[in-house]
């Protein structure tokens, strides 16, 4: 969904608003890896539109150099978000840690919304008219106390969101492919861009958005074009303040939502750290086709490869499926690697099993290796169907339950007798009676 990021100095009423925004709908905290303070963003809806919204609250507590840290964090929110919420003490007034707050704002050509926050009465609404002198447009008086003001705030924020399709923004068939390039700071994300975008990068606007950054870019690899999607968060110099780590997962997120495959980049220095695996996981999570990617082999000597081999079979055993690429983004070594394995990851999303070959399939698995007897009952595998594909999904109806165990041998079964290598693979069980 879409992301309305809420920015103001300490006091404003920042916390007090999102409340009010969330409470709409039962305030379910969404679970962002990557995220081991306070909790900043926040599924919700509006008029039956969804969209994320992100909190910079609890962020300034450090006194000295307040100014600049106000800034700086509310710089990270506005970046990853598609409109910004910008709240001020309608009482106050601008003060000048608000005006360097607009400063910035100037700069980023993002969508903002002037929220002159504590107008708790309509006797207050005067105060409200010197912020026009900020050149952000109508300031909306709001009591977050009270609730009153948030309605319009929020008609006139989602004029502002870019609409995006069900199911996570999922892209329709045709066009290039949607590529997300994904991997923690400094694996080289930006380097591979420029090795593969060579003279022929071309910047292509989002769909959506007139006053947002170019977030794709086309990129032709092995004669056939491709969307590398949100890239200008690549491109983009990243922030070494407290908090990125959080963005950057957000912006994986987004990005593996726009994407139909992902490459997982990973740098041969620090191949398998805490922040890749969550990675690894979310792309795992998000259904998309996967391509790993080794960044900086140029680095590698014989002793360090045999160390990394090691652990890429104990910490990446779980995806050991996905086509591997070693790559140079420094020499472009293997560069022309990725598109292959980027096609054959696709072709295997996109596969699907005719039904009589899923059932002589089941049918001799079944008949090697029956289902364990668990307390007198043995349940039997029916029918299996394929419905449907991206990823591949395959519904077994059954006489009961299957173990967790067995099931996750018909997977590794169905992993060897097709080729799904690049994609993950779902199966589900519906129990006849
Ligand atoms: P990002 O944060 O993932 O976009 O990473 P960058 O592209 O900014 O790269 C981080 C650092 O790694 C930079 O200093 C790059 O020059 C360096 N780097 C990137 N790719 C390679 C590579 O293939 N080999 C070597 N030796 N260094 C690389």
């Amino acid at each position: 969904p879409p992301v309305l990021a809420i920015i103001g100095r300490p006091n404003v009423g920042k916390s007090t608003l999102v409340n009010r925004i969330i409470r709409s709908r039962e305030a379910v905290v969404e679970d962002v890896p990557g995220v081991t303070r306070d909790r900043v963003s926040y599924p919700a809806e509006w008029n039956g539109r969804d969209f994320t919204l992100v909190d910079t609250g609890g962020w300034e507590a450090d006194a000295k150099g307040l100014h600049k840290r106000v800034a700086e964090q509310a710089e990270l929110a506005v970046d990853e978000a598609d409109a910004v919420v910008f709240v001020l003490d309608g009482l106050v007034g601008a003060t000048a840690v608000d005006e360097a707050v607009v400063k910035m704002l100037r700069r980023k050509k993002k969508p903002v919304l002037l929220v002159a926050n504590k107008i708790d009465s309509s006797a207050q609404m005067s105060e409200v008219y010197p912020l026009w002198n900020l050149g952000m447009g109508e300031p909306y008086p709001v009591s977050a106390l009270h609730g009153t003001g948030t309605g319009d705030l929020l008609d006139a924020a989602l004029e502002h969101l870019p609409e995006t399709a069900q199911h996570g923004g999922m892209v329709p068939l045709g066009g290039p492919r949607r590529v997300a390039l994904v991997g923690r700071p400094n694996v080289g994300k930006s380097s591979l861009l420029n090795k593969l975008a060579g003279a022929d990068r071309v910047v292509v606007d989002n769909v959506a958005g007139t006053t947002r950054d170019p977030v794709d870019e086309l990129i032709e690899l092995g004669g056939e074009q491709w969307t590398f999607v949100d890239t200008a968060g690549i491109r983009r110099r990243q922030h070494m303040a407290s908090g990125s780590e959080y963005y950057a997962m957000l912006r994986t997120q987004r990005a593996l939502e726009r994407a139909e495959v992902a490459v997982i980049l990973l740098s041969v220095e620090e191949p398998v750290s805490e922040q890749d695996v969550r990675i690894v996981q979310m792309a795992l999570d998000s259904g998309r086709a996967v391509v790993l990617a080794f960044n900086k082999w140029d680095l590698l000597d014989d002793e360090r490869r045999y160390y990394l081999e090691r652990e890429i079979e104990r910490d990446l055993a779980h995806i050991s499926w996905a086509p591997r690429v070693n790559v140079s983004a420094l020499t472009g070594w293997h560069k022309d690697r990725l598109a292959p394995a980027l096609q054959k990851s696709l072709a295997n999303w996109e596969q699907r099993i005719p039904t009589g070959r899923l059932n002589a399939f089941l049918g001799e698995l079944v008949a090697a290796h029956p289902h364990p007897v668990r307390g007198g009952k043995q349940p039997r595998i029916l029918f299996g169907t394929q419905p449907s594909t991206r990823p591949p999904t395959f519904v077994l109806f059954t006489t009961g339950f299957l173990d967790p165990g067995y099931r996750r041998f018909i997977i590794r079964r169905l992993r060897e007798t097709f080729d799904f290598s690049g994609t993950p693979i779902e199966v589900q069980m519906r129990v006849r009676e």
